[in-house]
């Protein structure tokens, strides 16, 4: 069925400014649609709280993660994206068009890409949240090669620490792998290969109390606590990765869109989205939001393109 053609409605408005919400833009603004861009509290994502990015194709010698997302937000831009700061209060997905109520204004549009991301989960110690980018990682695959000879620790006990830790030991010396408890999410077979690594030592029944080296601006250390002893101390390297899960930024959506156990969109072939099972008109995903196994920039960059060209032919077959 072919849209109302009000000037009001919008052809494709994309919820998230990260590398998959601004990929999503730089196609949709040069297929002329000119997108709105919704940025919500992280303006740029993930990597605007990264340091240097080694493995974005096409820059050897590395990249800023705050100067790539600019880049990428001026080359949305440049193609007439809009950009603007909200936070989403109501949505109704099951209206043509959709509504999407920022408090401030209601927008209607014909498409929706949802392109929120997902957020790392943090121990939300100050000193943890002072030395991000600064020895302090959430992304092995990220960071790891930063610590080449040196000693580190992986916070968790699921399978993304164990893989990460398994991961560190290519460049650390040594991997301390930090876990609360003494049992453990992770998958047996992960854990055995962590447990039998021999640059890998587990301190389990053990919480960080602080991560020593603000006034350095780099991670000295760590001070842990043994739950069960009580015994306190503190233990001397130079990186901090936290394996503790990821936040998908979906929660808002559920009741009209289906959600996996951990709140992730469950998306059909990457970029649509269901409800009780059934594609939803118009609605796509991209990105981190959709996906707890790759979480690179590439791949939520990628992705973002998919969702763009989705969004192409599905205004295309109905008459736009
Ligand atoms: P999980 O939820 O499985 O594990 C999170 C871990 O972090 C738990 O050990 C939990 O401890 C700990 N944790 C959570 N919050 C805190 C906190 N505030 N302080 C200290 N520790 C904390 O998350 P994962 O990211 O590891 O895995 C998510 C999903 O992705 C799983 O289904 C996993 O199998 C899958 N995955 C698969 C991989 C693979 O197959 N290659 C790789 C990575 C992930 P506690 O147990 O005490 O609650």
């Amino acid at each position: 069925m072919p849209f109302p053609s009000e000037e009001t409605v919008r052809d494709t408005v994309i919820l998230g400014s990260g590398c998959s919400g601004l990929t999503a833009a730089i196609y949709t603004a040069r297929a002329n649609l000119k997108p709105l861009v919704i940025e919500g509290h992280e303006p740029g994502g993930q990597l605007s709280i990264t340091t240097l990015v080694e493995n974005f194709p096409g820059w050897p010698d590395g990249v800023q993660g705050p100067e790539l997302v600019e880049n990428m937000r001026k080359q949305a831009e440049k193609f007439g994206a809009e950009m603007e700061m909200g936070h989403l209060v109501e949505a109704d997905l099951s209206k043509s068009p959709i509504e999407l109520n920022f408090g401030s204004k209601v927008v209607k549009t014909r498409t929706l890409i949802v392109a929120s991301g997902a957020s790392a989960r943090w121990l939300g110690l100050p000193s943890e949240q002072a030395l991000i980018g600064h020895g302090v990682s959430s992304c092995a695959t990220c960071d790891g090669f930063f610590f080449s000879g040196k000693e580190i620790c992986v916070i968790g006990g699921g399978d993304s620490a164990m893989e990460e830790a398994m991961f560190l030991t290519r460049f650390a010396t040594k991997v301390y792998l930090i876990h609360r408890s003494a049992s453990f999410r992770a998958s047996k077979i992960m854990l055995d290969r962590a447990k039998e690594h021999p640059q890998i030592e587990f301190l389990t029944n053990t919480v960080v109390e602080e991560v020593l080296g603000v006034e350095e601006k780099e991670v000295r250390g760590i001070r842990i606590r043994n739950t069960e002893s009580g015994e306190v101390r503190e233990i001397a390297l130079s990186g901090f990765f936290l394996g503790i899960g990821h936040i998908p930024n979906a929660k808002f959506f559920e009741g009209q869109m289906d959600l996996d156990d951990d709140g992730y969109i469950r998306s059909k072939d990457n970029v649509f989205t269901t409800y009780n099972g059934k594609v939803l008109d118009g609605v796509f995903c991209a990105g981190d939001v959709q996906d707890r196994r790759y979480r690179q920039a590439i791949t939520a960059s990628g992705s973002g393109c998919m969702a763009a060209l989705e969004v192409e032919k599905y205004l295309e077959e109905h008459g736009r």
